[in-house]
């Protein structure tokens, strides 16, 4: 996807700082973090939404990275939380796919607002 934001990450078409990469994914650090650490994991290849995804072990890999991340930033036995939203009423705002890791504070209550 040519004009894809993330897909011009995951190429680096824009320079980012991965904090892993890996044939299928990377992640990198939220540019407006809503949280102490906030870190996005994405595919390498293109989904516009989770709705578009077929084969669900690249979600797995997603969980599994941002979950040895969250080892590596020192928050994973306070508490982390994983998010993935799906279209506007899910709260989506960039159409790749990408998996949220939000921690660091104590979270809010609830399963709602990020
Ligand atoms: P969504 O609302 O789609 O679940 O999450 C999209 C996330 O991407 C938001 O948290 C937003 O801050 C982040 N984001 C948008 N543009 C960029 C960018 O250019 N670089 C980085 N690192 N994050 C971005
Ligand atoms: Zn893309």
């Amino acid at each position: 996807m040519s004009d894809c934001l993330f897909c011009k990450i995951a190429t680096k078409q824009i320079p980012s700082s991965f904090l892993f990469e890996d044939d299928d994914v990377c992640a990198f650090r939220d540019i407006a973090p809503q949280a102490p650490v906030h870190i996005l994991v994405i595919p390498k290849r293109h989904f516009s939404t989770v709705n578009e995804v077929t084969d669900f072990a690249i979600i797995g890999k997603m969980a599994s990275v941002l979950k040895d991340l969250a080892h590596k930033e020192g928050i994973d036995q306070r508490g982390y939380r994983l998010v993935m939203n799906c279209n506007p009423e899910g709260g989506q705002s960039v159409y790749h796919i990408h998996m949220h890791l939000l921690g660091g504070t104590q979270l809010g209550g609830g399963m709602t607002g990020l």
